[in-house]
C-alpha cells in the first residue's frame, strides 16, 4: 500500500487512536481543544467523496465541533509563529558566522528528525531549536489559551488532525519542566483517523458549513498554510526573512523559485539576495534525496545556507496519514491546492499574522524570548523519536 512506499517511518501497522478522543470529548472535566494542520484541507475531502472546493477547513472545524470539541484551530497560525522564531534564528545564526560550514536545517518533519539522528547525528546541531508547528500549538494551548479561558493545563486535552504518521512520535516530545510538565500534544490523529471519526459520528458532510477558527489564535497567513508542501517553509521564511532584513515586504511571490516545479523531482536549490545578504537555500523531500545531498554537503560540493527537508515526496501533502489512492500520486495536486489558497489569502507574510502579533505583544514579548525559548523550542538532545 501507499503508506508503506510513502511512510518513512515504516508505520506497517495503523494505530488507531480516535477511541482517546471520544473518551475525552466524553469526560466532562476535559476542555478538548483541537487543531488541523495545513495538508489536512488539501486531502480530507478525498476520502468522502467531496471537490476540492467543497473540501473546506472550515467544514473540518465545523465537523469537530458537530462531534463535540470545544475549541478549534488551524496549525497555519503556529506555522507563522514558527516562521517567526526559526526565521529569527537562522538570521542569528548567519550573522554569527555559525553557517560558513554548515547549513541550519528546518526541524518540523520528525520523519527527517529520526532520519539525521539515527544517520547524521553529528548534523544535529544544525537543525534549527524551533519546534514543529504541531508541538507549539500545544505548548500555546496549554499555557497562553488555557490562562486566557481559566482552564488548567491539566484538564486541557489537546488534539491535533496531522497528514503524518511521525507526529504521533513526535507528540511524545518533553515539554520544559518548569512551565508545565507534560506534553504539547495529547492525541494524534491522522487525516484517515478524521475521515473514520466523521463516518462513525454519521456526519452528512453536506450538511457542513464553513466555521472560523475560535478566537485568540484565529488567523493564519498563506505563508502558513503552503508549509504542507515542499518548499513552502523556505519560502514563507524567505518573505519574512526580507522583511526583518530590509524593514520592507516583498512581491509575495519573489521566492516561488523554491516551489517544486515537478513532483519529485529531488532538490531545488535558490540563491536569493536579500538587502546586503545572500542567502543560500535549498529545499528536499524524500529521503532518498535527503542523503544524496548531505552526502555532498559533507564532501563540501555544495554549499548552503539554510536547507529545508521533508521526509514525504512533495512534502507533508503527500504525507502517510493522508487518504490513500492505490497507483495515484495526489502530492502535487494537493500542493498546487495549497498554493492556490496562498495566492487567494488576504494576508501572505507571517509577520502580519494579527494574532501571532498579539500573541507576541500579551505572553512571547518578542521572537527568541526567554519564554519562547522554553516554550516554543527545544533541545533535541533531549528526546529521541520512538522507534517502529
Ligand atoms: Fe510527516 Fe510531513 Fe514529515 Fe511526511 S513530510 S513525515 S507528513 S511531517
Amino acid at each position: 500500500g501507499q503508506c508503506i512506499t510513502h511512510c518513512p517511518v515504516g508505520a506497517l501497522r495503523e494505530r488507531d487512536d480516535t477511541e482517546k478522543v471520544w473518551d475525552a470529548i466524553a469526560d466532562s472535566k476535559k476542555v478538548v481543544v483541537a487543531q488541523v494542520a495545513p495538508a489536512v484541507r488539501a486531502a480530507w475531502g478525498e476520502a468522502l467523496g467531496l471537490s476540492r472546493e467543497e473540501a473546506t477547513v472550515g467544514k473540518i472545524m465545523d465537523a469537530l465541533k458537530k462531534m463535540g470539541v470545544d475549541y478549534v484551530f488551524d496549525t497555519s497560525f503556529t506555522a507563522d509563529l514558527t516562521i517567526m522564531e526559526e526565521g529569527n534564528e537562522f538570521l542569528q545564526r548567519l550573522t554569527k558566522g555559525e553557517l560558513n560550514l554548515r547549513p541550519m536545517f528546518t526541524s518540523c518533519c520528525p520523519g527527517w528528525i529520526r532520519f539525521i539522528k539515527s544517520q547524521y547525528p553529528h548534523l544535529v546541531p544544525q537543525l534549527s531549536t524551533a519546534k514543529s508547528p504541531q508541538q507549539m500549538f500545544g505548548a500555546v494551548m496549554k499555557t497562553y489559551f488555557a490562562e486566557s479561558i481559566g482552564v488548567k493545563p491539566e484538564d486541557m486535552v489537546t488534539v491535533s488532525v496531522m497528514p503524518c504518521v511521525a507526529k504521533k512520535g513526535e507528540a511524545n516530545m518533553e515539554l520544559y519542566a518548569g512551565e508545565y510538565a507534560g506534553h504539547d500534544v495529547d492525541i494524534v490523529l491522522t487525516t484517515r483517523e478524521l475521515t473514520r471519526m466523521m463516518r462513525s459520528a454519521h456526519i452528512e458532510v453536506d450538511t457542513l458549513k464553513d466555521r472560523e477558527c475560535d478566537p485568540l489564535m484565529k488567523e493564519y497567513t498563506g505563508a502558513g498554510v503552503i508549509f504542507g508542501a515542499t518548499g513552502g517553509v523556505m519560502e514563507a521564511a524567505l518573505r519574512s526573512a526580507h522583511y526583518l532584513l530590509t524593514g520592507k515586504n516583498p512581491d509575495p511571490d519573489a521566492f516561488k523559485i523554491v516551489r517544486s516545479p515537478a513532483f519529485g523531482s529531488g532538490v531545488i536549490e535558490a540563491e536569493v539576495q536579500i538587502g546586503h545578504a545572500k542567502v543560500r537555500a535549498a529545499v528536499v523531500s524524500g529521503l532518498g534525496n535527503t542523503r544524496k545531498l548531505i552526502e555532498q554537503i559533507e564532501k563540501g560540493q555544495v554549499h548552503y545556507d539554510f536547507v529545508e527537508v521533508m521526509a514525504c515526496p512533495g512534502g507533508c501533502v503527500g504525507g502517510g496519514g493522508q487518504p490513500i489512492h492505490d497507483g495515484e500520486e495526489l502530492a502535487h495536486d494537493r500542493g498546487e491546492n495549497l498554493y492556490f489558497l496562498d495566492k487567494h489569502a488576504d494576508l501572505r507574510f507571517s509577520h502580519e499574522n494579527p494574532d501571532v502579533i498579539r500573541l507576541y505583544h500579551d505572553y512571547f514579548e518578542k521572537p527568541l524570548s526567554h519564554k519562547s525559548h522554553m516554550l516554543l523550542h527545544t533541545d533535541h538532545n533531549k528526546w529521541q523519536m520512538p522507534g517502529r
